[in-house]
């Protein structure tokens, strides 16, 4: 299984530090070329902004979106990358998303960077307490039918699985947590 992490920008070396503490190697994934092949992809968090500019500029957006559709590829995307994989994105500035999970999210809306804070949470047929850090987080405001809620926060949706696409709005990966990314590898 070839496992990938979007690298142009954000969190991508603590998805990789955790990947390997689980025996995974895994590539970095800046260009559609190495993309062939990926089966498993992650997107980091980071700025959505910036994310939705590389994407389009190299074209993997288009390539993402192609390999979601043909069922050979799956993605986690923590905090930015569940905003780049969301159908809706509402709050200023918001970037152009991939469209792949049926869910609303709203761009910082806890607050600023002070507003960020750590938390233990629930997630269904998983685990509890999983430790999980949400650094200028989105807040999931509709969640569509066919998506699947995995964990909440104070009542909002805040892991989420629709087939081969899964998302937290909050980071594991700078925990040390790995249980969500021995879930997606399995998915
Ligand atoms: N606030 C960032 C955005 O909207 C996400 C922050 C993060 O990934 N921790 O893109």
């Amino acid at each position: 299984m070839k496992v990938g992490i979007l690298a142009f920008h954000g969190d991508f070396s603590e998805h990789k530090a955790v990947l390997g503490s689980l025996g995974i190697t895994s590539i970095e994934v800046r260009t559609v070329d190495d993309l062939a092949g990926v089966q498993k992809l992650i997107i980091p968090g980071g700025e959505s902004t910036v994310i939705a500019k590389f994407l389009r500029e190299t074209k993997l957006d288009r390539a993402i979106i192609k390999r979601v559709r043909r069922k050979t590829l799956s993605i986690f995307g923590t905090c930015a990358g569940a905003i780049i994989l969301a159908r809706k994105i509402t709050g200023r500035n918001a970037p152009k998303s991939l469209g792949l999970i049926d869910i609303t999210v709203d761009r910082n809306a806890y607050g600023s960077q002070l507003q960020s804070f750590e938390a233990s949470i629930d997630v269904k047929d998983l685990a509890k307490s999983v430790d999980v850090a949400f650094i200028r987080a989105p807040i999931i405001t509709r969640a569509g039918r066919r998506t699947n809620v995995l964990a909440t926060h104070k009542g909002h949706p805040v892991v989420a699985r629709q087939k081969n696409i899964l998302i937290a709005t909050c980071h594991p990966e700078v925990r040390g947590e790995t249980r969500l990314h021995e879930y997606f590898l399995k998915m």
